[in-house]
């Protein structure tokens, strides 16, 4: 055979092109083996459909492609039973095509290496980041065509002649490199075939499954097919169970609690799209994981980065997403300004959007109970994307203190009103901790008001958002002011007061205050049956010290130390007797300030130490008078 044999040199363009390669994708070699993988597939299913067309008449009822390790010898076969090729294709495809398209595209990215994702399927080439000879054994489907044996040591020298292969089909046989020996290992290719061929439409089988038998792990007679060939993403959602979907979501995320529901999509023009996104169950706030989401290319696993392909808040979806007409051979910005990338983000926005609307309005009771879960991903989207917003605004939830969800527009039409203050402004009050805000909940409870429950980590901003987005409307704390003031009904009358008074009673009662705060006094006119002291913080200075804290860009905001309004109720006969007697009424001051500090849960340490003293002597007095 040796004198038959043909030497030549390959067409590419650019010499070096092999420790190009190596060099710029030095991290993802594992993705030779991907792309090894899927030219199988392809070759495969290009039989079956020449076979479906009656063009060829073959036998393509076992088109399994076989990984075959050989660990001692450091070799690594692909084997398919597919098209192959015939001694001018091996040429066409090979030779030629594919290094000068390699050296196109170098050329062509040449200045932004570092910069491209390095998931371009070099294709076939990429067997050389880890091979240091490939040889190709291929024999075409067509009637009377010769085995071809190619054989390239990576340099662009190759040798190509007569194979010995008697059945239709390609073998790729890698010899390792020796600083690739890593993938010599059953365990690093299980692993890479897992990831990358778990959904490939064609049998994938490395090897024979095992079992256990007399105390040892022994090989049974039957393949190992790693893969699933119709994943559930490539069938009709009406054929497809609840269990069906749960099922797929373990299988992709073992450790995950079932997911609170999930969207189907499907589109095939203008862009073709297929996949399952899944809203995971969030144990704890902020544990939240991107890159969950797993990008196909026709059921081969692309990359687990989808950041611009997904708009930002839904990448805190679960799922898989399919589609060809992403391109995965382009740098970041490229992929940025890409029209189709545009349109399948737009898509999956709305395909969101819609069906939360169609749980919020057909299953709402279902909703209201998965609500607490979804918020942050709700909000989040809200807050960042425009049309999201605007759907949202529709099917959002607000839950008040008593745990009641409400629609937006039903809540503003249940406290319009009753909330609505002397400037024709509907109030929306809302606490962030029940626990420590109670009494000011109970105020605003006992006067007929709703109090919202906003504590999630974006609720500060998400305040900020419906005030923008509601008509005549504000938000408050409830603990920012008196419940009069909040929702101020009339003009109320100050208490009458000289300048020497009001510092005289600001004076008073700072001293009676923990010395590391900053403070306002006011004197009020709340009634005689209101606290004599209530202590609030300023909406807008705290709002914005919450939302710097988040990181909104507020540093200066940050800065500010927390700084309290003492409200002094003028007409609360307590605070009268204290006013009269103010130079010997430091005992009952103390008492009445420490009882409003203790109602904001701001008596600690020494301080509560002192009022449970002071207020056990007074008992003491009661018993004794
Ligand atoms: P791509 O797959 O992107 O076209 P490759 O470099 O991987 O680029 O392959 C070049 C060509 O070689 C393929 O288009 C195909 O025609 C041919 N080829 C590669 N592998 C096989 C195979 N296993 N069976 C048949 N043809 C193959």
């Amino acid at each position: 055979m040796k004198d038959s044999e043909l030497k030549g040199k390959i067409g590419v363009t650019t010499e070096n092109i092999f420790p190009v390669i190596k060099q710029f994708l030095y991290s993802d070699h594992e993705i030779f083996l991907r792309e090894l993988v899927a030219n199988a597939v392809d070759a495969s299913r290009k039989l079956k459909a020449l076979a479906l067309s009656g063009e060829a008449d073959c036998d393509v009822s076992d088109l399994k492609v076989e990984i075959e390790l050989d660990e001692s010898a450091r070799t690594l076969k692909v084997i398919d039973h597919g098209i192959g090729m015939t001694g001018d294709e091996v040429d066409r495809y090979i030779n030629q095509i594919a290094f000068s398209s390699a050296g196109e595209f170098l050329e062509k990215y040449k200045d932004q290496m570092s910069s491209i994702i390095g998931h371009f399927g070099l294709g076939f080439y990429s067997a050389f980041m880890v091979a240091k000879q490939v040889v190709i054994d291929t024999k075409s489907w067509k009637e009377g065509s010769d085995a071809v044996r190619w054989t390239c040591d990576g340099s662009p020298e190759f040798t190509m002649g007569k194979s010995d292969k008697a059945d239709r089909g390609t073998v790729i046989t890698l010899h390792l490199d020796d600083d690739s020996s890593e993938f010599a290992s059953k365990g690093r290719i299980l692993s890479l075939l897992d990831k990358y061929c778990k959904f490939m439409p064609v049998s994938i089988v490395f090897g024979k499954k095992t079992e256990w038998k007399d105390g040892k792990e022994v090989e049974t007679g039957e393949d190992n097919v790693i893969n699933s060939i119709e994943p559930l993403w490539t069938k009709a959602p009406s054929e497809l169970k609840d269990e069906d979907y749960t099922g797929f979501y373990k299988a992709l995320y073992p450790l995950e609690e079932d997911p609170m529901f999930w969207i189907h999509l499907s589109v095939d023009y203008p862009f073709n799209l297929t996949g399952i996104l899944y809203f995971p169950k969030i144990k704890e706030r902020m544990e939240l994981s991107r890159n969950k989401i797993q990008l196909f290319c026709n059921q081969m696993f692309v990359t687990d980065h989808v950041d611009n392909i997904v708009p930002d808040f839904l990448t805190l979806l679960h799922g898989v997403i399919d589609s060809p007409d992403i391109p995965l051979n382009v740098s970041r910005s490229y992929l940025q300004a890409d029209a189709n990338v545009k349109k399948i983000s737009t898509y999956i926005t709305k395909k969101v959007a819609d069906r939360l609307e169609e749980i919020f309005k057909e299953q709402r009771e279902a909703f209201e109970q998965k609500w607490d879960n979804i918020k942050l991903f709700i909000e989040y989207g809200m807050l960042s994307d425009e049309k999201f917003c605007e759907k949202a605004m529709g099917f959002a939830l607000l839950k008040n203190t008593d745990g009641k969800y409400f629609s937006i527009e039903d809540y503003g039409k249940a406290i319009a009103g009753e909330q609505t203050d002397k400037d024709k402004k509907t109030v929306y009050l809302y606490a962030t901790d029940t626990e420590a805000q109670y009494s000011f909940i109970e105020a605003a409870k006992n006067r007929g008001y709703d109090v919202l429950l906003m504590d999630c980590e974006l609720d500060a901003h998400f305040v900020n958002l419906l005030e923008t987005k509601l008509k005549d409307c504000r938000f408050a704390r409830v603990d920012s002011d008196s419940i009069d003031n909040l929702v101020a009904k009339e003009e109320k009358s100050k208490p009458e007061m000289s300048d020497d008074d009001r510092k005289a009673l600001e004076e008073l009662f700072k001293k009676a205050l923990p010395a590391d705060g900053e403070y306002t006094v006011e004197p009020e006119n709340m009634g005689a049956g209101a606290e004599p002291v209530v202590i609030t913080q300023s909406e807008f200075l705290r709002r914005y010290r919450e939302m710097s804290a988040l990181g909104g860009g507020m540093n200066f905001y940050g800065q500010i130390p927390a700084s309290y309004n003492i409200k002094v109720n003028m007409e609360n006969p307590l605070v009268q007797k204290i006013w009269e007697n103010r130079e010997d009424s430091s005992e009952l001051l103390s008492q009445v300030v420490d009882l409003a500090l203790l109602s904001n849960g701001m008596l600690k340490g020494k301080a509560l130490y002192d009022f449970i003293e002071r207020s056990t002597d007074i008992l003491k007095g009661k018993i004794t008078d």
